[in-house]
């Protein structure tokens, strides 16, 4: 496992802890075998944290079948994207957005604000960030297509 996903894996078992709700499809096995985790940067867990204090207490108040179950969360296109099965609702979805807007503008690295880093893959990165990943690509580091 790479170092940034073992870093994940904690930062999802502490967000499973405190918004047990919203998170709690992390880490769990599918049906169909796979398993879905939270799998983005450091720089963006705030963004996560807070999308837990803002939604948490209104999944609370709803019934079961109505607060989905979001069970993967990953970097696409340089910003946050969280995969839901069954249904999500229009609060659900008004916070995630804004939690998405936010973070094409955060480094997924660094938590900086950060800007569109395409390399051949996009990521939003800090000026610092880019130039550390344009390093790593020198290299052949394994922090290129991730
Ligand atoms: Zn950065």
């Amino acid at each position: 496992m790479r170092e940034e996903y073992k870093v994940s894996r904690s930062f999802e078992k502490l967000l499973k802890a405190r918004f047990p709700i919203l998170y709690n499809g992390l880490g769990v096995v599918w049906r169909d075998g796979g398993i879905g985790h939270l799998e983005v940067g450091v720089g963006w867990y705030g963004l996560l944290y807070e999308l837990g204090l803002r939604i948490e207490p209104e999944l609370e108040m709803m019934p079961k079948k109505e607060r989905g179950s979001l069970v993967q969360i990953k970097e696409k296109f340089a910003r946050l994207t969280f995969y839901f099965v069954r249904n999500k609702n229009e609060k659900i979805d008004n916070a995630i957005s804004e939690i998405v807007k936010i973070s094409l503008e955060t480094c997924e690295w660094c938590g900086k604000k950060g800007k569109l880093s395409d390399l051949g893959w996009m990521k939003t990165l800090c000026d610092e960030c880019h130039e550390k990943r344009i390093e790593e690509q020198k290299r052949g580091g394994s922090w290129i297509a991730d």
